[in-house]
């Protein structure tokens, strides 16, 4: 008889836990979202796709855009993705001979990207200023995607290779027998499984803290905002980040989207948001983003007079160390983590569907799986007040270093 995997959350993560099960024939795959599909972070995403060379994710960033054309040929849905390349920007001593790195990098790796001069970035993107910046390093790869559809995606995949997907049904708890998960239960009944993963975004540390797990992850409120710069900026044009400044945007209808990763992060408890949370936005904090926003504006004067079409506070769950959790549950069988992207979760939906697929079939992983182990950090993740000052920090800390 095939076992019956379940998997809680239907956002980008969890549609593509169940699109690469139930691909690869591992089970019978239900997945069980309490709202609708998409509503809880996925949706308000700004949904860039970023690579890199030599970071940690470099493997699962570029499987991600593996993934993307796979997906829309499996399944005619399309997601709007646009590769428009990255800029780079840099003006800080230390940032250059970061890119001057990137570019070797890129180069051993046998990746398109090359460094260019201000000029040369200010003719790819028309709002730049050039000598607000000393260099910058073009990546052709990266671009943007759409999150809902990307999510929609996965889902209709999921479908077609028999999964179930059941909305509106929240889950209440985990059913144990043995050290080993038997069932969850729902608000409208129990379903027994043999397996369980829990993809239900910063809500998971909360649906595992009964079980005696405690997630080393904590929500930040997180911050984008759109623009509506003149002239209008074409859709296909470069995006860019400029990480010594903890900014990031691309092109949104024509206006500029312009995130953030600010220091002193706000953190904010996921079990005080109101409920349901679906399709919910945090009220705008512009005294969190001057800062970070001028410093944009001094590389894109535009932005000086733009109105703000829409501020996006979205809350995010954030980790100590930046890596996401996802892996086997210590202690009790059958129970797999996959949470906390740590901003990046539309990128690396793909990887992680990949990760959870190759723990429940036992196969050799294709991504090592090591670093994203969700014990690594033992006790320590049961002290919140050590666990809020920690990802506060990493939100803009660890945006630099994993782009310098
Ligand atoms: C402002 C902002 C900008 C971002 N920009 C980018 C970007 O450019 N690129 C990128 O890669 N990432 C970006 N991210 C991060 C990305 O959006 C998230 O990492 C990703 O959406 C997380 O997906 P998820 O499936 O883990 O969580 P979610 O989308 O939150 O999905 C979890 C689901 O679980 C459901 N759920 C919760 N509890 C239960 C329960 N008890 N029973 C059943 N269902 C439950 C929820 O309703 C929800 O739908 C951004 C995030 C923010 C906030």
């Amino acid at each position: 008889m095939a076992r019956k995997i379940v998997v809680i959350g239907g956002g980008v993560v969890g549609c593509s836990i169940a699109w690469h099960l139930a691909k690869r024939k591992l089970g019978e795959v239900t997945l069980i979202e309490r709202d609708r599909l998409g509503s809880g972070t996925t949706w308000h995403s700004a949904g860039n796709l970023t690579w890199r060379p030599g970071g940690r994710f470099d493997a699962a960033v570029l499987y991600a855009f593996e993934t993307i054309g796979r997906l829309t040929e499996e399944t005619g849905q399309e997601t709007g993705w646009l590769k428009t390349g990255r800029l780079f920007l840099a003006h800080g001593s230390a940032a250059i001979r970061r890119l001057e790195k990137y570019q070797e990098q890129a180069s051993a790796a046998g990746v398109e990207g090359r460094m260019i001069e201000p000029k040369e970035a200010a003719g790819l993107h028309p709002l730049l200023e050039p000598g607000a910046i000393t260099a910058a390093w073009f990546n052709p790869l990266s671009g943007r995607i759409n999150p809902a559809d990307f999510t929609a995606a996965y889902a209709k995949g999921a479908r077609s290779h028999g999964a179930r997907i059941m909305e509106n049904c929240k889950v209440t708890g985990l059913s144990l027998s043995g050290g080993q998960v038997v069932a969850i239960e729902t608000e409208n009944g129990r379903i027994e499984a043999d397996e369980v993963v829990v993809a239900a975004g910063l809500w998971s540390r909360g649906l595992l803290t009964p079980a005696g797990i405690h997630l080393a992850q904590w929500a930040c409120e997180h911050f984008y905002v759109i623009a509506d710069v003149a002239p209008r900026l074409a859709r296909e044009t470069v995006s860019f980040v400029a990480p010594e400044d903890l900014f990031y945007g691309r092109e949104e209808v024509g206006g500029m989207l312009v995130g953030f990763f600010d220091e002193n992060a706000k953190t904010i408890d996921a079990a005080a948001l109101p409920e349901p949370f679906s399709f919910t936005l945090l009220p705008p904090d512009w005294d969190k983003i001057a800062p970070y926003f001028e410093k944009a504006a001094a590389i894109f004067p535009s932005l000086t007079a733009a109105p703000i079409r829409r501020f996006i506070n979205g809350p995010e769950s954030f980790t100590p160390d930046d890596v996401p959790l996802i892996g086997p549950a210590q202690g009790i069988a059958g129970l797999y983590i996959c949470t906390a992207l740590n901003s990046a979760g539309v990128t690396i939906s793909a990887a992680a569907g990949h990760m959870v697929a190759d723990f429940i079939a036992g196969t050799e992983p294709r991504f090592d799986p090591t670093l994203f182990a969700p014990d690594r950090f033992g006790d320590k993740a049961k002290d919140t007040d050590w666990l809020k000052r920690s990802v506060s920090d990493v939100v803009g800390r660890g945006y630099q270093q994993v782009n310098l």
